[in-house]
């Protein structure tokens, strides 16, 4: 009878019709991309890149920590050791990132104990040559320096770096029982 009444009075076509109605008065969500673009935050995962110190010096030290970080091993870090006034100094000959791989967990970014990786908003860089998509120490620092806002942004957004100078002390510390076992001798 239930079953009768409404097919008679249609009452499952007028319900559809109001839901489909109530949407008219809903706010749009959909962005017409490219033409708009999401606002994104200072936490968003984009591409990776390699960052420099304000007087240009490269931070990383070719330590290999991103690597080990790396569930998808994609980075590859090849490194040598400098001298310069009678200081050595280690750092990456070769540093690159198999982007096809790439997660973007944040894994390395965390991993790296002077900060020279970041993660940018960057994300239009789809390519129809897969190998286009293996960013070298080149690229990477290029990326660097046209989103270096962007990286900071996500390394302050993480909690892994100050807005202040001592940015290039901020991370690498000793431990401290290391520092006491020194002030004592
Ligand atoms: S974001 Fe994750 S997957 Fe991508 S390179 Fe870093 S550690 Fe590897
Ligand atoms: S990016 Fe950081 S963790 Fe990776 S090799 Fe360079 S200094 Fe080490």
């Amino acid at each position: 009878m239930k079953k009768l009444l409404q097919s008679a009075f249609f009452t499952e076509i007028i319900k559809a019709l109001k839901l489909v109605f109530s949407h008219y008065f809903v706010k749009e969500v959909t962005l017409q991309y490219p033409h708009e673009k999401n606002t994104l935050p200072d936490t968003h995962r984009g591409a990776l890149c390699l960052l420099r110190y304000e007087s240009g010096e490269e931070r990383c030290v070719g330590c290999d920590l991103c690597n080990a970080a790396c569930p998808s091993y994609c980075i590859t870090v090849v490194s040598a050791v400098e001298e310069k006034d009678h200081i050595q100094r280690r750092y990456a000959t070769s540093f690159d990132i198999d982007m096809t791989k790439c997660v973007f967990c944040g894994f390395c970014v965390e991993a790296c104990p002077v900060n020279a990786l970041g993660m940018t908003k960057m994300y239009e860089y789809s390519t129809s040559n897969k190998r286009e998509l293996d960013f070298n120490k080149a690229n990477l620092y290029e990326i660097g320096e046209t989103w270096y806002g962007q990286a900071k942004g996500y390394l302050i957004a993480h909690n892994q770096e100050g807005e202040d100078e001592t940015v290039s002390e901020y991370r690498y510390r000793f431990p401290s029982s290391r520092k006491e076992e020194e002030v004592e001798v």
